[in-house]
Formats: C-alpha cells, structure tokens, sequence
C-alpha cells in the first residue's frame, strides 16, 4: 500500500470509520469535522496522565490531577446577567471534591447521585473546600492508556472526548504510514520526526514526551506552509509587478528637508532613508515595513519617503485608521514641512511652497471638492487622511508614495483600493508604531523587506515605571502637585471618554481586556471554552464571558475624572481636556495649551497616544491601566521623558485577571518597545497575532508563535532553499507539498496574509 496523503484523507468523509455512529455525524460537524483529514488535525489540547490518579484528601492547590470518585450532589445556580453554573460535589471516601462548570448549566443534568465519575482538572482550595473549575470529565470509559489526549469540546456537539479519542485511533489504524512531503534531508537537518509518527504520537502517546516532538514537527509543517506562501509571493511581487521609478538623486528635496530640521537625523533614520531611496529607484515597487519604537522618530523617515514622490513630480499619501490620528498626524507633518519649497522643473529657479492637506470623513463637502480638484490635478502634493481617501470619487493626477501607520487596522479591501488610486502601483511603506517581534514579523508581514529604527534619538530620558493599586492612590496625587509645583506638566489617561459618550473610536485593543477578564486564571477557562450547550456564549469569539460575584469598579470617564480632579486632587491647578470627541478646534486649541503650559494637567483619552510632543511633560498617570493593552500602554507611557528632568508614569489598576497583571507587569519590567513586543506575544499567544479572523480549517492550529518562535526562522529557511531550487514548486518532488499548502491555507487566509 502506497503512503497516505492528507489530500487523500480529505477526501475520506467521517462518517466512513466504522466507530462513528450516523448519530455522532452531526455533531462531529459541529466540531468542524467532517472529513478524517479533519479528524486527525483536531489535535488534542492537552493530555491527562493517568499515572496521576490521586485520593481527594491528598490533592495539592494548583496541581493538576486526575480524580475518580462518586457524585454526591449535583445542582445549578443562575448567576448575574441569567448565565448558570452548575456544581458537582463528589467524594471518593477521603474527602469531598467541587466541580463548577461555569455558564455550562447543563451540565448538571449529566450526573446522579451514586455515579461513578472520573474528572481531571486543576486543584483550587476555596474557603476551605477542594474545587476544579470547568474539569474534563468522564475520562473512565474503556481508556486503557496512561496518557489520555483531551480534545477541544463543546457541549452542542455531544461527542466526549473519549469517543473522539476511539475515532482517531480508527482512523490512524487504517489510514497507515503517511507520505511525508518534506525532503527526508530537512527533516535530519532539523531532526524532525516523520509524519507518520507525529500524527501517531500528537493523538496516542505512549509518553508525554511523544508529544512533544509529535507537535513540534506538526507545527512546523503548518508554519512551512505559510512560509512557502508568503517567500512565493514576495518574489512573484519582484519580479512582476511594475511601479515608478522615482528620482531619488541627492540634494533634491529630500535634502533640503533634512537640512531644515531643527536636528540630525539618527544614524538609523538616516540609514532607513537611505534603504527606501534605493527601493524607490527601482522599477518593481516598495513594499517595506517600517518598525520602530515610540519616539524613534518614524514620522520623520515616512516623510521623506513621500517627499520623494514630490521631488520626481509626484503626489504622496499618508493614511491612518482613525480621524484623531489623521488630525494629530497632519498637525505634525505640517510642522515638518513648514516652509518647505519645492523646485519645479518646468521653469528655471522656479519653486512652489509644498503644499499638504488633511482629507477625512469629517471634511465638510465644499472643502472635500475643492482638495479633490487639487488632487486631480496634482497641485496638491501630499495628503494625510483616513480611509475616506479610498472612496471612488478621490483621483490622484500622480500617486507615487503611499505611508500607511498602524497597518493592523487596514483591511484587504482598502489597500487593494489605495494601489488602484495610482496609474503605476504606488510604492509603499507600512509603519508600526507596535515594534513586532522577527518572528512574527516574518509571519505576519512575511512578504515585506523590513526596517527597523534601532536607536532612539537623543535627549530621551529613562522613565521610572510604577503599579499602583486604588487605595494608595493618593500617594499618586500627591506626586504629581509636587511635578506642578516645580513647572513641570502632567498627563492623566482614562480609558473612557465620560459624559454618557462612548469609547474612543478604533482603539479596540485595550478595550477588549475589559470582556477577557475573569478574576480566575485564564487557565481555568481553557476546558471546553466553547462552553457550548446552553445558554450560548455571550461572546462572539465563543469565549467564556464570566459573571464574576464581584463585578468590577466601572472605569472613569475623562470627563468626570476631568472634574473630581479639580474639586480635589488637583484644585487649582490649570486642568484641561482631550478626548476625540471634541470638535477638531477645540482639539488643536487644547493642544496648543498644554503645549505652550497654559494648561498643566492634561486629562485625556488614548487621543494623547500620538502626536503630542511636550517636552515639559514629566508625568503619566494611566487610571484603569488594566484596560489597555501592552502596546497602549507603551505609546501612552512614550508621552514622557522627553525632555531632561526625571519622568515617571503610574498605572493605577485593580488587576483582576492574570493576564492584565501579566501585560501591567511586562510595561513596568522594561521600557524597550521589542521586548515588550515579546511579552504581548507570549501573553496572547499567535491567534491574535493572526488576526481573530481565521476560521474554519485554519491552519496554525499548533504554529503557535508563542511556543514555536524558533520554529518560523527554521520554515522560512527551508521554505526559501526549496523556492530557490524549485521556484514554482513544480518538481514531481514538491508536488505533494503544494498540495498541501492549496489544501490547508484558504482562500481567505491568503488574503488576509496579503493584506499588505
Ligand atoms: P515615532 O512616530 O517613531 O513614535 P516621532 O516621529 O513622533 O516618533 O518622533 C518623536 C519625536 O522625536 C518628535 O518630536 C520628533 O520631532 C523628534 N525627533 C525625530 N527624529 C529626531 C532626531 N533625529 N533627533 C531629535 N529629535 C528627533
Ligand atoms: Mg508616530
């Protein structure tokens, strides 16, 4: 019998294992299991080790263990918001254990009193009695094996773990030796083990350790799959595509902008200038991704880039995702370019004063005509804006340059309009302000030349980071009048706007720890988190929502934090506010303030995160810092040391969740954008790194970068050694490996992973 292909086995439906019953088709489908192919890379999420039995009595808090005891009681209790837990009380002669399964009411139902039940779980001690929270159960059964694999569940799709387990095994049995599509020279050079073996050991280990390697060389394959993409892609863009050639001779514009700047450029600005100016030479277009920490000094490179375009008779764009953004962008761009005369070729020593301007929803149509015409015609040189600059009616005579900052935001959709915007494809330079580390870089932006902005401009200072729970709150105040005291100005940030108004527009990121959290670890939630069956999740993304007994304080509004500050705290001292609900004047007008000290404390939304630049500014306080994120909390501490005094930032929080305190913790460890980068990663793990968006067979199942990082480096070096020995993956060799990419990665992965 010739090895099995995966292509084979997805064409084999479920429902032809002689273990699946026709009743359990359906809910294999509800799983997203219909084929065996679909079967076998339903990996286990984790494995019981039966070896690990124990007595209750014996149980030890936070270890994991597997218990077999009887069911004593079993009944429901209906929380806040009209979910319902139910709880198992089982005892095994020793003592007495609690099973909560938290909005999975249902659950109770499953057992009664006198039933024999096995659970495993991990051990909490709560007043005094002995708990699992959401436990697998269930595991007696005909399980022979020390390791029992424990797969991902829900309760809609009634199909145990055990029965899963049976099914597998079935398949595995008859499907044989698979045929492994990576040449047997990568696998010894990587000391990978063989397909074959890695489906055996990920779903039926003898060992723990089996599993392992198992999933290490199963993620590698999903990772390779990518990698061979994303490398294919890169170099079909190189060597198809047609774009400007952009003059980028010396002591043009550019030039002349560097030289008015009020300072030297950093050596890494200046070598990032100088990569885009070769990139912008060349026939084929940019497509680079500039990284860099807050305060490298990005805007000023992503400046010269469009003003390249400029000097060769072109028009430059600069996109962001939110209005606020635009505004503070276009504020400081201006600010640059302030002055800046471009020479025109068409009439000896002839120039124009550069002329830039802001285009968003918000422009009022009489203003949006006539930019429109500028543009048309190409008097206007540059334009800041937001997605309102993809709508069908906006032309551009000459599109050469296009910066896009916070690409996370950008769709598919939007950049495939921005490039028809241009008669050539214009060439592109992507910003993130949220430093990305290599690997995932790789991943994610795999199929763009990468920049970073290594070296911080001078005149920074090192800023004294510091949690501080509410209670000693005032201790924070105090700190703060006594900055006022001595000149220096103050930022304090509220997740919320107040007033009755809504959250800030775009900044989903940090908003979503507020539905993450729970006051139990992340790790208790992490059986059937589906928590399927009913009632349904309340959550879109299907996770767990608990309602917790002791809700949480509700965060303060800037508005209201605007006015307690100054009938208390602050009285007296100069208090102004910011938030993106404010009419853009009134924003430029409060800026401009605080700017110029007249106004000493600035309480603000995320707005602040960007744009403003006081020097005089020594303090940041962050009120319910457990609702941003990493990366939020990381541009809003980059308003600070700026200037020489010492600068301190206070994330006030009542950390509830492991995972907030994780994220508070890693911004107080270290100020270095790239290892913070890290700690985000490790803390949400590669799905968000992805985007929440795949579904369906989506690969990176078990790629996740957070486990695997080393792992990318190794797919894409034997990804570009195949490329480069087999550019089209057209050898009979190869054939089975693209196959497998066709297979495994959707239509609608694609896109996403080319979105750039
Ligand atoms: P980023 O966007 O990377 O966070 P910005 O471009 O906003 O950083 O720059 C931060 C601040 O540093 C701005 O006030 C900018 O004018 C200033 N800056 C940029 N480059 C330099 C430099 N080479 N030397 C001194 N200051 C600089
Ligand atoms: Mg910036």
């Amino acid at each position: 019998m010739s090895p099995r292909t995966l292509p084979s086995l997805s064409g084999k439906a479920v429902s032809e294992l002689k273990a699946v019953s026709p009743r359990k088709v359906a809910g294999l489908r509800a799983l997203g299991i219909e084929t065996v192919l679909d079967l076998l890379t339903h990996y286990p999420r984790r494995y019981a080790d039966r070896t690990n039995e124990a007595a209750i009595a014996d149980l030890i808090e936070g270890e994991e263990a597997v218990v077999t005891a009887n069911v004593l009681r079993s009944s429901t209790r209906r929380m806040r918001g009209g979910r319902s837990t139910a709880e198992i009380v089982l005892h095994d002669g020793t003592a007495s254990l609690t099973c909560t399964f938290f909005n999975q009411g249902w659950r109770a139902r499953q057992f009664s009193a006198g039933q024999r039940v096995t659970v495993f779980g991990k051990v909490r001690i709560y007043r005094n009695q002995r708990q699992m929270a959401n436990p697998v159960i269930d595991l007696v059964g005909d399980q022979t094996g020390r390791i029992v694999p424990i797969y991902p569940q829900s309760g809609k799709a009634n199909v145990s773990s055990v029965e899963l387990s049976r099914y597998v095994n079935e398949a595995l049995e008859r499907a044989g030796d698979f045929a492994d599509p990576v040449p047997e020279r990568h696998l010894s050079d990587l000391r990978l083990v063989g397909r074959t073996a890695a489906y055996r050991d990920v779903h039926a280990p003898d060992e723990l350790a089996d599993t392992q390697r198992a999933r290490y060389r199963l993620a590698f394959d999903e990772l390779l799959r990518l990698q061979l993409l994303l490398v294919r892609k890169k170099r079909a863009v190189a060597s198809s595509t047609v774009g400007l050639v952009h003059d980028t001779t010396p002591g043009g514009l550019v030039a002349s902008f560097v030289h008015g700047l009020p300072f030297e450029l950093t050596g890494a600005q200046r070598r990032a200038i100088h990569e885009i100016a070769a990139d912008l030479s060349q026939a084929h277009p940019m497509n680079r991704l500039l990284q860099g920490d807050v305060g490298s000094g990005k805007t000023v490179v992503a400046v010269a880039a469009l003003l390249y375009a400029v000097q060769g008779g072109h028009q430059g764009a600069f996109m962001v995702p939110t209005e606020v953004l635009a505004e503070q962008h276009y504020l400081s761009v201006r600010r640059l370019l302030d002055g800046l005369m471009v020479p025109d070729p068409g009439r000896l020593g002839g120039e124009w004063l550069l002329h830039v301007e802001l285009l968003t929803s918000r422009t009022p149509a009489g203003e949006r005509a006539r930019l429109l015409g500028l543009l048309a015609t190409g008097q206007l040189d540059l334009v800041v804006g937001t997605h309102a600059l993809l709508t069908g009616d906006v032309t551009f005579s000459s599109l050469g340059v296009v910066v896009v900052d916070e690409q996370h935001r950008f769709g598919v959709e939007q950049r495939a309009a921005l490039s028809e915007k241009g008669q050539a494809e214009p060439d592109l330079l992507v910003m993130t302000a949220t430093p990305i580390p290599r690997t995932a870089a790789m991943t994610v932006y795999g199929d763009l030349d990468h920049t970073t902005l290594d070296e911080m401009p001078p005149g920074r200072t090192p800023i004294t980071t510091r949690l501080v729970g509410w209670e000693a709150e005032g201790a924070v105040w105090r700190h703060v009048r006594a900055e006022l005291d001595a000149g220096h100005q103050v930022y304090v940030v509220c997740p919320l706007v107040g007033g009755g108004a809504m959250e800030e527009e775009g900044w989903d990121e940090g908003l979503d720890a507020r539905t993450a959290d729970g006051s139990l670890d992340e790790e208790d939630l992490i059986e059937d988190d589906s928590s399927g069956g009913s009632p349904p999740p309340s959550r879109p993304d299907g996770r767990l929502a608990l309602t917790l007994e002791t809700e949480r304080p509700a965060p303060r509004g800037a508005v209201e934090e605007r006015e307690r500050l100054g009938a208390t705290e602050l009285a007296g001292y100069r208090i102004g506010l910011l938030h993106g609900q404010l009419p853009s004047k009134d924003k430029e007008g409060v800026m401009e303030a605080f700017r110029r000290g007249e106004i000493q404390v600035l309480v603000a939304t995320t707005v602040v995160e960007v744009g403003v630049d006081v020097a005089n500014a020594t303090v940041m306080v962050i009120e319910d810092a457990d609702r941003f994120g990493i990366a939020q909390l990381h541009q809003l501490r980059g308003r600070v040391g700026r200037g020489e005094a010492k600068s301190r930032c206070f994330l006030l929080a009542a950390p509830v969740s492991a995972l907030a305190e994780g994220r508070l913790e890693a911004v107080v460890r270290t100020e270095n954008g790239f290892e913070l980068a890290e700690a985000d990663l490790d803390l949400r793990g590669s799905g968000t790194v992805l985007g929440s968006r795949q579904k369906g067979r989506s690969d990176l199942k078990l790629g996740n970068l957070k486990q695997y990082r080393h792992l990318v480096l190794k797919a894409r070096d034997v990804a570009t050694r195949v490329l480069d020995d087999d550019p089209e993956l057209v050898d009979p060799e190869n054939h089975l490996l693209w196959e497998e990419v066709e297979l495994f990665v959707s239509e609608e992965e694609r896109q996403f992973l080319f979105r750039s």
